[in-house]
C-alpha cells in the first residue's frame, strides 16, 4: 500500500460560484483560480498523484495552459484515477478535511462525500469528509480563503478484495 497527501488553498471573491468536491455550495463568494478552483477536487487529485509517485496537479494541469481555463476540476480527478488504474493501482480510501470559516459545511458534507465516492468509484464508507473552521485566525479564519487537506491510500489492483 502507498499513501499520499494533498493540500490546496484558494482565495474567496465575489462574483464566483463556490464549488467544493464538485458540489455547488450556496455562498455570497466563490473561489478564484484558473480552473473552477475546486480546492477539494484539487487536493484529492494531488493526494492520489502523490500516492502513486506521479508528481503534482501543476505538472499534469498547468495553470498557464488556456485549455484548463474555467475547467471542471472533476475532470482532473477522473483522469488521474484513470492514470492510477492504468498503472495498476486502486484507491482504498480517502480522508478529506475542508478548512472554511464560512459557509457552514455541515449541511453539504454528505453531498460532497457522495460525489467524491461517485467520481472515484468508491463506496461512501471509503470516503470521509470533515469540515473545520479557522477559529477566526489566519487567512482561513478571516474568510479570505478556503483550504483542503486530503490523505489517500492506494493499493495494487491485484490485492483488491473485490
Ligand atoms: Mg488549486
Amino acid at each position: 500500500m502507498r499513501v499520499g497527501i494533498g493540500l490546496d488553498t484558494h482565495r474567496l471573491a465575489e462574483g464566483r460560484p463556490l464549488l467544493l468536491g464538485g458540489i455547488r455550495v450556496a455562498h455570497a463568494r466563490g473561489l478564484v483560480g484558473h480552473s473552477d478552483a475546486d480546492v477539494v477536487l484539487h487536493a484529492t487529485t494531488d493526494a492520489l498523484l502523490g500516492a502513486a509517485g506521479m508528481g503534482d496537479i501543476g505538472d499534469a494541469y498547468p495553470d498557464t495552459d488556456p485549455a484548463f481555463a474555467g475547467a471542471d476540476s472533476s475532470r482532473f480527478l477522473t483522469e488521474t484515477l484513470e492514470r492510477l488504474n492504468r498503472a495498476g493501482w486502486r484507491v482504498v480510501n480517502l480522508d478529506v478535511v475542508i478548512l472554511a470559516q464560512e459557509p457552514k459545511l455541515g449541511p453539504v458534507k454528505a453531498a460532497i462525500r457522495a460525489n467524491l465516492a461517485a467520481l472515484l468509484g468508491l463506496a461512501i464508507s471509503d470516503v470521509n469528509v470533515k469540515a473545520k473552521t479557522g477559529e477566526h485566525v489566519g487567512h482561513i479564519g478571516r474568510g479570505e480563503a478556503i483550504g483542503c487537506q486530503v490523505i489517500a491510500l492506494i493499493e495494487p489492483q491485484a490485492e483488491s478484495k473485490d
